[in-house]
């Protein structure tokens, strides 16, 4: 697998908030978009979801490209803060709920269904809980069940946008440790929008440090610290741990 984001630009009422920018995700490649505030992370990122256009640029999946597909075709999992649990659906149905939307011919059985909603339980260690409403869960655990929602379908890809912002230090900790287990056991390609460097030095493979909608490096957080592009790049990974 080889996602392509090539030469992206956006602009919002005359302003540019991505400006010509271009990266590559292969296989199973966790990658983390780090930024401050305002950088394009969170636009660059429902670009790639289809839920917003760029007025130039293209993106490709192994080859095919996809810039015009709908949010739905591209089969991408997404755990968006937007993209709350359904709260009248419980656990289970919250998993299962992009397997039995599924287009007639591809669409699984419903006990193909159950069994998947157990596979994925038991992958999040939420064991047993399918009929819990997502109220009676904790903020963690709520967010185990997006991932598992967001991974139930096998997406081409994961894209995570701030995924534990919400959530205290300690949940954080332990939760960033089950997406990256999670995230290998299935072998999809991931993309993380955080601006949290401590996160991105934990998680990715590859961190894309943005600056005012551009890239200002993209490489292995190793990297970053050894041979930064810029005194941004440099103040940035020296006090990341
Ligand atoms: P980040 O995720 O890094 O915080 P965003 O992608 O959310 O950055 O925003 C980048 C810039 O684009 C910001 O200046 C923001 O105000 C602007 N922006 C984002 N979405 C819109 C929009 N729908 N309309 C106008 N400006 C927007």
């Amino acid at each position: 697998m080889t996602f392509d984001i090539r030469n992206i630009r956006k602009s919002f009422e005359g302003t540019e908030v991505l400006k010509d920018v271009s990266m590559e995700i292969g296989t199973g490649e966790f990658v983390a978009l780090l930024g401050p505030s305002g950088s394009g992370k969170t636009t660059l990122l429902n670009i790639v979801a289809g839920l917003q256009h760029p007025d130039s640029g293209t993106l490709s999946l192994d080859g095919e490209d996809i810039t015009r597909l709908s949010a739905g075709a591209r089969h991408f999992g997404m755990v968006f803060q937007s993209y709350a649990l359904f709260r009248h659906m419980s656990v289970a149905e919250n998993i299962g709920f992009g397997l039995k939307v599924m287009p007639r011919g591809s669409r699984p059985s419903r006990r193909q269904i159950a069994a998947r909603v157990e596979e994925l339980l038991e992958m999040i260690e939420l064991p047993g809980l399918g009929e819990r409403y997502p109220a009676q869960l904790s903020g963690g655990q709520r967010q185990r069940v997006a991932m598992a929602r967001a991974l139930a379908i096998n997406p081409r890809l994961l894209l995570m946008d701030e995924p534990f912002s919400a959530l205290d230090a300690q949940v954080r900790q332990s939760l960033r440790a089950s997406v990256r287990d999670l995230q290998q056991k299935i072998g999809v390609a991931a993309i993380l929008v955080t601006h949290d460097r401590a996160e991105a030095w934990a998680l990715a493979d590859r961190i894309a440090v943005m600056g005012e909608g551009r890239i200002l490096q993209y490489d292995r957080p190793e990297r970053l610290r050894e041979a930064p592009a810029s005194e941004a790049v440099r103040v940035l990974a020296a006090d990341a741990s």
